[in-house]
């Protein structure tokens, strides 16, 4: 007999373990199927062991830097296996800190592969062999994504890595071609180079960080050179040739091809949908470029079935996925959620300088239609930045003209990841440059640099 609930969410990453712990809170009986690590990409393969060797590498590049600030020391070296070792610890700490989540929320967990098996009903097995029958009256799809594959250039783990493997070397490579930047690959080009990787990033368009404020890439692109990176823009790897212990990679730039050699290439094109082998099939769940198609409330066109996260498209982060959890979860409940602002999500990459963003670029306020005025404000004027000797970096802010609504806010420099979501807040509150401007920053904390840039639109800038 099948085993049954109020709700079943398939995945265990930030978008389903948040549905299911927000249907609890919300009295409904629910289950979470998942059939590799609890917590998901972001907290097993993506944004948690990143950040814990983007830490390590911040620490090697400051260890450094220790006679600009006064110190000296002899034989500074880091045990690279080690590094590993304390990500993936992270990593398996955070897992386990969502088992008990589950737990704590009386969330029942399937470990296995969920399929679609019919209307309410999900088929769980593992390794091939059924696990469970599970009827639910709603079903919440939240399988995520992965790496997007070209072809002839597939992850082998030895010369060709995808994220995965990149997370986990047996050791440093001394050369390595990073082929894409956006988010991951600028994050692993960063932080390869600042445990002292010799690196090349490769972009097909014409600027590193493509999605970002055109003068944000400049920025970080500057300052990726400055630290000895190579990077070519408007460049595509046409091909690879493999040897024993390297990999070349036949770039074409600007009408010249040219052959790059090193250890190893990460391959960071693209996220595709994990939407395979979900009993689709003979539904009316429509899937566009891999993902699944929903309207703002995560419903699919198959009644009872909702989908969520990266398995839905882009943006693909973390805290998106956890946000549409819980709209669709309020929306099954006959709540009134709010359906997402995609304008309001920001956007963080966490390389040497950190970049963060929200709402829109200049340039598409202006294809939009939008008179802007536009805001700048450089780190160098900051007290807090000079004294923390880490003067490099820009806010930029983007009003409307003509009503003073904060259009978008995009930064780079330190710590800006931390700082982007006060502009979230005041984009999600609707508020303007009068508001901005009287809101009074601590002194002396980066942040003054957020006032600055407000001030700055409006020809009332202090510090510069
Ligand atoms: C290297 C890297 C760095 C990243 N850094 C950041 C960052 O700093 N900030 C940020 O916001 N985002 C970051 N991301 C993106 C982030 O990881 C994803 O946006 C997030 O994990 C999406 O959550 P999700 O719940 O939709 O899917 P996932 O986290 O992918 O979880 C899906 C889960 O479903 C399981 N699953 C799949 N199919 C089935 C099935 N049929 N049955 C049972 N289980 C199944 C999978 O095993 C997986 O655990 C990063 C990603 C990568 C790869």
């Amino acid at each position: 007999m099948a085993d049954s609930f109020d709700i079943v969410v398939v995945g265990g990453g930030p978008g389903g373990y948040v549905a299911a712990i927000r249907a609890s809170q919300l009295g409904m009986k629910t289950a979470l199927v998942e059939r590799e690590n609890l917590g998901g990409i972001c907290l097993n393969w993506g944004c948690i062991p990143t950040k814990a060797l983007l830490r390590a590498s911040e620490i090697n590049h400051l260890l450094h830097s220790l006679d600009a600030y006064g110190f000296a020391a002899d034989n500074i070296r880091f045990d690279f296996a080690k590094v590993i070792k304390r990500s993936r610890g992270v990593a398996g700490q955070l897992s386990a800190g969502v088992k008990h989540l589950m737990k704590k929320n009386k969330v029942t967990v399937y470990d296995g592969h969920g399929k679609l098996a019919g209307p309410g009903k999900l088929a769980v097995t593992k390794d091939g062999k059924p696990v469970a029958e599970i009827a639910a009256k709603h079903i919440v799809l939240a399988t995520g994504a992965r790496a997007r594959v070209l072809p002839g250039m597939e992850p082998d783990g030895k010369l060709i890595w995808s994220y995965r493997e990149a997370m986990t070397p047996a050791a440093l490579p001394k050369k390595i071609i990073v082929m894409g930047s956006g988010a991951i690959g600028s994050e692993f080009a960063s932080f390869y180079l600042n445990m002292g990787a010799e690196v090349t990033l490769i972009e097909v368009m014409d600027r590193i960080l493509p999605v970002e404020d055109a003068e944000i890439s400049a920025f970080v692109h500057k300052a990726f050179t400055k630290q000895g990176m190579k990077i070519l823009t408007g460049a595509r790897v046409q091909g690879i040739r493999k040897g024993a212990d390297s990999i070349t990679a036949v770039v074409e730039a600007g009408g010249k091809v040219q052959d790059l050699v090193a250890d190893v290439l990460i391959s960071a094109v693209g996220i595709v949908g994990n939407v395979e082998d979900l009993g689709l099939e003979g539904t009316k769940i429509k899937v566009e470029k891999t993902h699944i198609v929903t309207d703002a409330f995560g419903n699919t066109g198959e009644s009872g079935v909702y989908a969520i996260g990266d398995l839905t498209g882009p943006p693909w982060l973390a805290h998106k996925a956890s946000h549409e959890a819980i709209i669709c979860i309020e929306a099954i409940a006959g709540k009134h959620p709010h359906a997402m602002d995609v304008l309001n999500i920001p956007g963080c990459t966490y390389c040497r300088p950190q970049v963060a963003s929200v709402g829109l670029t200049e340039a598409r306020a202006k294809e939009l239609g939008h008179e802007v005025k536009v805001g700048r404000f450089p780190f160098i004027g900051n007290g807090k930045a000079i004294a923390m000797g880490e003067p490099e970096g820009l806010v930029k802010t983007v009003f409307d003209a003509k009503t003073g609504e904060l259009l978008g806010a995009h930064m780079v420099g330190p710590e800006v990841t931390e700082m982007i979501q006060g502009y979230g807040i005041a984009r999600t509150l609707e508020s303007t440059e009068a508001e901005l401007m009287h809101t009074v920053f601590p002194h002396p904390t980066v942040s003054e640099t957020m006032h600055e840039s407000v001030l700055d639109a409006y020809g009332r800038v202090i510090h510069i």
